[in-house]
């Protein structure tokens, strides 16, 4: 057994176990903040700080090299004086020892002592009901994505099995991405989805705007349709779902596809963190305060393996690299002694599918009710700019407020690329941060000239609308 690592006598030792959005950000602030600290990032992989959320543009081909989508090379964190630990899976915290046990890449093992912890061992791809999968991998053309590794295996996939069909079971914002991908790449693509919407982060209406872009682009969508089973054929997987919803009973469907990506959410990756008994919420997420503190001595959590503080929600579960860069920041400065609090995430999201972008912030009615909200949506559309300026475009807006408080709750937004919706989503995110009702919004004072916009922003003209549409329901 070794034991690894500088000790500097009187400096505090983090370790980071993660090396991805929430690990490298805790480490980060904490040299911001103390350059004398000992800090430590340990990863189970060979890719410390990767955009992970840039694979389907490397799938695509738009970013050549995937060493680009590295945020920060390994040199870059080095010179912070940050020493990397990769290949190295953390297996056993004894919180007693304040001691991490862990094996790299020989099988040797090594203890490695902390006076903090941070846990940011992220997430990993949930394996749906789906008989056969778990007896498939990426050697029969069956394929997870999340980590870099998963990437390279897709890409040999492409390369070594040349398929001329990919299915693609979910239709979230990273298999949406995935069917642009592999489109570009020649590919034709089906996408699978059990829900009767593509994109069910955003209500049915838009994600149907999103279906008709993926099926102009020549993607096959089946929504309401569960894959039940995948079984090899010959070089190819065989593919089996059943209608659900208004299709069922209609007849069961069998496809062929020279690979399967199978992406369908993920769940946290939390079992070092229960072991050492780190408090978890029912669906395995760490039970992390607003201060990133686990409840155990010197330990703090962040990223994708835990819970997720929402604004207008409490507490719930949304893994989304924008938050595990936040959570990772606050955790590395908490666990130098800093005092600061997470503020809560609004789920914000974008995504580009082809030629157009879904963006959403905040929440909409099937989660404000349950959450003591009265809330109204309103559907509105506007042009993205004044129309006799060449190439304005439509903008959909679903506009979420709260009948009693008039309070902004939530703004989804389906236009092109050049529309902007993710920065006009990104005005509606500040709002509801401050708390502004939908009447506020017309304080806000916006930019304009013709080519990009009005002199009421989409966001304000979607509040005066959700004002007069309301009226007779407040
Ligand atoms: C294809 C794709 C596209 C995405 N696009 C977006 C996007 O556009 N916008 C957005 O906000 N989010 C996006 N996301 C989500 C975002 O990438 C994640 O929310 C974010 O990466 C989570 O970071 P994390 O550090 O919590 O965990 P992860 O990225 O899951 O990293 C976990 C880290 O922990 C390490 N680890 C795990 N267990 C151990 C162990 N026992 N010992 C040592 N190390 C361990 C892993 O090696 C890894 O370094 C995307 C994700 C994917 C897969």
């Amino acid at each position: 057994m070794g034991h690894v690592g500088r000790e500097r006598a009187g400096m505090t030792r983090l370790v980071c176990i993660g090396g991805s959005d929430g690990g490298i950000s805790a480490a980060l602030r904490a040299r911001e903040l103390d350059p004398t600290a000992e800090i430590v990032v340990m990863l189970a992989d060979a890719y410390p700080n990767f955009s992970i959320c840039g694979i389907p543009y490397y799938i695509s081909g738009d970013v050549a090299d995937w060493h680009d989508l590295a945020h920060r090379s390994r040199a870059d964190i080095e010179a912070l004086d940050i020493e990397l630990l990769t290949d190295t899976t953390a297996r056993r915290i004894d919180v007693a020892t304040h001691q991490v046990s862990a094996t790299g890449a020989t099988g040797r093992e090594q203890t490695i002592g902390y006076d903090r912890l941070v846990i940011a061992t992220g997430a990993v791809p949930a394996m749906p009901p789906i008989a056969g999968l778990n007896r498939l991998g990426p050697a029969d053309g069956a394929h997870l994505l999340h980590t870099m590794s998963d990437a390279h295996a897709v890409m040999h996939s492409v390369a070594a099995r040349q398929p001329d069909h990919v299915a693609i079971v979910g239709a979230g914002y990273i298999g949406l991405e995935m069917a642009e991908a592999l489109r570009a790449r020649g590919i034709a693509v089906s996408v699978l989805e059990a829900l009767p919407h593509v994109l069910p982060t955003l209500d049915g209406p838009l994600g149907d705007l999103v279906a008709n872009e993926l099926t102009a682009h020549g993607v096959q969508v089946r929504t309401s349709t569960v894959v039940n089973a995948i079984s090899p054929e010959g070089n190819e997987l065989s593919v089996h779902a059943v209608p659900t919803g208004t299709d069922k009973g209609a007849a069961p469907l069998e496809l062929r596809a020279g690979m399967v990506l199978v992406v369908t959410g993920v769940t946290p990756d939390t079992a070092l963190a229960r072991e050492a008994g780190v408090p978890l919420t029912p669906k395995g997420a760490i039970r992390a305060d607003r201060h990133m503190a686990t409840g155990l001595p010197d330990i703090y959590a962040a990223g994708d393996c835990v819970l997720t503080h929402h604004a207008l929600l409490g507490e719930t579960y949304i893994p989304l690299g924008t938050t595990a860069h936040k959570q990772g920041r606050i955790a590395g400065e908490n666990a130098l002694g800093g005092q600061r609090a997470f503020e809560g995430s609004l789920g914000t999201q974008v995504v580009k599918i082809f030629d157009l972008v879904a963006a959403r912030t905040g929440i909409r009615d099937h989660e404000a009710t349950p959450a003591g909200y009265k809330p109204f949506t309103a559907a509105f559309v506007a042009d993205d700019h004044k129309a006799y300026y060449p190439g304005a475009t439509t903008v959909h807006v679903r506009m979420t407020g709260d009948l009693t408080t008039g309070r902004l709750l939530g703004v989804q937004m389906v236009g092109t690329v050049p529309s902007a919706v993710h920065k006009r989503i990104d005005t509606a995110a500040t709002a509801i941060y401050a708390g502004l009702g939908v009447d506020q919004l017309d304080n806000l004072d916006l930019s304009y000239t013709p080519p990009l916009g009005s002199p009421w922003d989409v966001l304000q003209a979607a509040g005066q609308y959700w004002l007069s549409t309301s009226k007779s329901e407040r």
